[in-house]
């Protein structure tokens, strides 16, 4: 297969470009590069079925030849990163989606959504199964990336309805490991590059917020069963192994091996108080499910922060 990601220079567009190109398949990645990084992708420039274009997929996308996928990732994904971006967060979901949708039509591929469990808001709803329709404020702080993936995903049911575009929409639950940026502001990478330096973890609340960690190679193995199969319908992948935000932070410092202590912060506007995918449907259509446990996956997040990222 010929494969374009859009936001292939982030931390998941990354490990997704290198999961496709050790399959043998042909890569184009376009980022614009506002949260992305050439440090991602620069072991992969020597290989020669790999190619970047650097643009912004808000604006027409022109790529010669076929292709067989399209597979929207791009945009900014953290809470500090779409507060800082909100009108970029705002046109990637909702004009990119529409530009690459475009281009999956022209070319008759398959077309991806990297969705989100965001688009679950605050939930009444725990685990959120995909039939569940969300609870999100529209105008709050977090509302332009939440907005923007729930448009999306109606723009993406639209192409398959009218155009008979292929589609798969993968929502995403909260995923961590080698290559998220230290300074994106997420739970995981605050919370090592505290516990490292042995300064106070910054738990925001009580911590008794709830967030189900998935280790990133787990989703990818799920995003290619979910591209190789035919579900034209939004599929959770995830790990629903539930654990509140202290508790989290409690096993970095064990694992870190260091004296950090906790510093209790005030709660984010809008910050969701559960958050555990239902995997039913992933399991039984896609016959996948999470095989890293917490500990494993953090040690290996723990050792690439180490190395220095
Ligand atoms: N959080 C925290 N301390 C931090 C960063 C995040 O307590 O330094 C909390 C945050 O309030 C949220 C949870 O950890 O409840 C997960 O936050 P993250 O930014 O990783 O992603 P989210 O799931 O909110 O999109």
């Amino acid at each position: 297969m010929r494969l374009l990601i859009t936001g292939g220079a982030g931390f998941l567009g990354s490990h997704l470009a290198e999961h496709f190109l050790a399959e043998g398949h042909k890569v184009i990645v376009i980022d614009n590069l506002l949260t992305g990084s050439l440090a991602n992708i620069s072991h992969l420039f020597a290989n020669p079925d790999f190619n970047f274009i650097k643009a912004d997929v808000t604006n027409f996308i022109h790529v010669p030849g076929k292709l067989d996928a399209v597979l929207h990732f791009a945009s900014p994904a953290s809470p500090i990163d779409y507060a800082h971006f909100p009108i970029p967060t705002l046109k990637v979901g909702a004009l990119g989606t529409h530009k690459a949708l475009g281009l999956a039509k022209d070319k008759g591929a398959v077309f991806m959504l990297a969705s989100t469990s965001e688009v679950y808001g605050d939930p009444r709803v725990n685990p959120q199964p995909e039939t569940y329709w969300g609870n999100v404020n529209p105008i709050g702080p977090r509302g332009v990336y939440d907005e923007a993936k729930r448009f999306a995903e109606a723009m993406t049911m639209a192409y398959h309805r009218c155009h008979g575009v292929p589609v798969r929409i993968v929502r995403i639950f909260n995923t961590y490991g080698p290559r998220m940026r230290k300074n994106d502001g997420r739970a995981v990478p605050n919370f090592i590059t505290q516990a490292l330096k042995g300064r106070p973890l910054t738990i925001y609340g009580r911590g008794r917020q709830t967030r189900s960690l998935c280790y990133v190679s787990d989703l990818v193995r799920g995003i290619a069963l979910l591209l190789k199969s035919s579900i034209n319908a939004p599929v959770n992948i995830g790990n629903p192994h539930e654990l509140t935000i202290r508790r989290i932070a409690e096993a970095i410092i064990r694992l870190c091996g260091s004296r950090s202590r906790l510093a209790f912060k005030p709660l984010p506007v809008d910050d969701p108080k559960v958050r555990r995918p239902d995997i039913a449907l992933a399991r039984a259509k896609l016959g996948w499910k999470p095989e890293v446990s917490l500990e494993e996956g953090l040690r290996r997040t723990i050792d690439y922060f180490r190395a220095g990222a």
